[in-house]
C-alpha cells in the first residue's frame, strides 16, 4: 500500500474518531487555491463537515447535535480568488470569506511576501537580513523598505501578471459580497500588527475595517490579523471597530469557548492530500498538537479562553485574559512565549 494511501487512510479514521468526542467545527484558513485544488478541498472537507456562512458561525457554535461545521476563509484577496475559487464554490454552493488588504486591493504593488519569494526563487539563498523570521520581526515601514531595496538591487520583481500574485480590484470584493460570500479586512497595509506601535496597529485596523464597509455598503462581517499575530487588546479593538467576527491563526476547532474576537483557524495548504487534511484537522481537535503559523509555536495553549458578556467592557476583558496567560496589559502578543 503506497504511503499516500496509508495516510489517507489513517487520517480519516482519526478525524472519524474526532467526530464522536468533538463539538463544534473548524475554521479553515486557505490563500490561494487552483480549480482542481478548490474542488479537492471542498471534496475532502465536505465528507466530515457542513459548510456554513460566517454570518452562521455564531448560531452553529451553540448548537448541539449537529454534523461538525467548517467556515472556508481565504486571506490576502488575490485575483484568482475572485476569478478561479469563487466561482468554482458558488458551483458547488459552498459558502465562504474573503479577507482582504484594503491599500493593495486594485493597486499595482505585490505583497511583500510575494516580492520575497520572487527574491528567493532568483537568488535561492537569500542574505540573513531577508531570512523570512528576520523581516517578520520588523515594523512594515521597515520590512517593505528592505525588500523593495532588495528588488532593486537583485533586479527582481514579484509578477502581477500571475493572478495569484495580483489583488483583486473592490470591483471584484463587491461581486463576491453580491454572490453571498462574505468580504472582511485583512489589515490596511499586511503589516504583522504585533510589531507597529499601538496607535499605528490601532489605525490600520480601523481603516480597514471602515474601508470594507463603505465599499461594501454593510457592515464589515470580520477582521482577520495579518500573519495571524494579535494581542487581546488589538482583537478587542476590530471588535470595537465594527468587526462582527475576528479571526487568529490559533490551529484547533473552535467551540462554545471562543469568544466571537478570537476566533481559531486552521491553515491548509493548496498541495495538502486528503489524507493530510483529514490529519491535521484531527489533530487540531486536541487543542495543542500543531504549531501556530504566525511563529509562535505552540505558546497558544497556555491562552485562557473567556467570553465577551453583556457588562464586560474591552479593559476588563483584557485584564482577565492577562491575567491568565501574559501577565500583562501591554501591547504586546500575548502568544509569544517569553
Ligand atoms: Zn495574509
Amino acid at each position: 500500500m503506497s504511503f499516500d494511501r496509508v495516510l489517507n487512510r489513517a487520517g480519516r479514521r482519526s478525524l472519524e474518531f474526532v467526530r464522536l468526542f468533538k463539538t463544534g467545527g473548524v475554521i479553515v484558513n486557505e490563500h490561494v487555491l487552483s480549480l482542481e485544488q478548490t474542488r479537492r478541498h471542498v471534496e475532502v472537507l465536505g465528507r466530515s463537515f457542513d459548510f456554513i456562512h460566517l454570518s452562521d458561525l455564531q448560531n452553529r457554535i451553540h448548537a448541539r447535535n449537529k454534523k461538525p461545521f467548517c467556515l472556508l476563509t481565504f486571506d490576502d484577496g488575490k485575483r484568482s480568488n475572485a476569478t478561479v475559487v469563487a466561482p468554482e464554490l458558488k458551483r458547488l454552493g459552498v459558502p465562504a470569506a474573503f479577507f482582504v488588504v484594503t491599500s493593495s486591493l486594485g493597486g499595482h504593488t505585490p505583497f511583500w511576501f510575494d516580492r520575497h519569494w520572487a527574491l528567493r526563487a532568483k537568488l535561492g539563498t537569500l542574505p540573513q537580513g531577508l531570512a523570512l523570521p528576520v523581516l517578520k520581526q520588523l515594523p512594515y515601514r521597515v520590512l517593505a523598505a528592505r525588500i523593495e531595496q532588495a528588488c532593486a538591487q537583485y533586479g527582481v520583481e514579484a509578477d502581477l501578471r500571475n493572478d495569484d500574485i495580483c489583488p483583486m480590484s473592490w470591483e471584484e470584493a463587491r461581486r463576491l459580497h453580491q454572490q453571498g460570500f462574505s468580504v472582511g479586512a485583512h489589515g490596511h497595509t499586511h503589516a504583522i500588527l504585533t510589531r507597529e506601535t499601538k496607535a499605528d496597529a490601532f489605525e490600520n485596523i480601523a481603516t480597514s475595517i471602515r474601508m470594507v464597509s463603505a465599499e461594501i455598503a454593510a457592515p464589515c462581517p470580520g477582521f482577520a490579523f495579518p500573519n495571524g499575530n494579535y494581542t487581546p487588546e488589538l482583537a478587542l479593538h476590530a471588535f470595537d471597530c465594527g468587526a462582527c467576527a475576528v479571526l487568529t491563526t490559533e490551529p484547533v476547532w473552535v467551540d462554545e469557548t471562543f469568544p466571537l474576537w478570537r476566533l481559531p483557524r486552521v491553515q491548509l495548504f493548496c498541495g495538502h492530500s486528503a489524507g493530510v487534511i483529514h490529519l491535521k484537522l484531527a489533530l487540531a481537535a486536541s487543542g495543542w498538537m500543531l504549531s501556530n503559523p504566525d511563529g509562535t509555536g505552540r505558546g497558544y495553549r497556555a491562552m485562557r479562553r473567556v467570553r465577551r458578556r453583556p457588562g464586560h467592557n474591552s479593559e476588563s476583558l483584557i485584564e482577565h485574559f492577562a491575567a491568565g496567560a501574559a501577565g500583562s496589559v501591554s501591547h504586546r502578543p500575548v502568544n509569544l512565549p517569553e
